[in-house]
């Protein structure tokens, strides 16, 4: 298999995600809003299934959600992730609209006191692997009970 050489970075110049990158990198959270029915779309690719419309709009999210799924992974699986393990994989669902989930990594918890269905919010911080630059991406935390 062979790789960009930057991988596993996001590709932050690709037209479908390019605002999500440029906001995240201001410590921004946004999600496209379609112009015709006005949910939020996500993943955004072009269309919106709930209505067919193909116009969106660029909307500032609270970062508010909750834990949906996550896995803890400690074995890295490609050699860029050897010095993060181990991390937490998780699907953030949004406090706007549950249906949009976010994949993301979950930070800054006990990783074995996770729970179904716990608030977070949302954190930017860098992914950064060894050799290669980085860029801010939004993560997610447990809020404090
Ligand atoms: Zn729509």
């Amino acid at each position: 298999m062979k790789f960009r050489s930057d991988f596993p970075l996001p590709d932050v110049v690709w037209e479908p995600t390019r605002e999500f990158w440029a906001a995240a990198a201001e410590g921004r959270l946004v999600i496209p809003r379609c112009e015709a029915c006005r949910r939020l779309a996500w993943y955004p690719d072009g269309i919106c299934r709930a209505c067919g419309e193909k116009q969106f709009a660029w909307t500032p999210v609270s970062g508010r959600g909750r834990l949906f799924s996550w896995s803890v992974v400690r074995r890295a699986f490609i050699p860029q992730f050897e010095a993060m393990v181990p991390f937490v994989t998780g699907l953030v669902t949004l406090d706007e609209d549950p249906a949009v989930r976010l994949v993301t990594l979950v930070v800054d918890c006990d990783m074995d006191a996770l729970r179904a269905d716990q608030p977070v919010h949302a954190v930017f911080r860098p992914l950064a692997f060894a050799g290669i630059e980085r860029v801010m991406a939004p993560m997610f935390t447990p809020d404090l009970e």
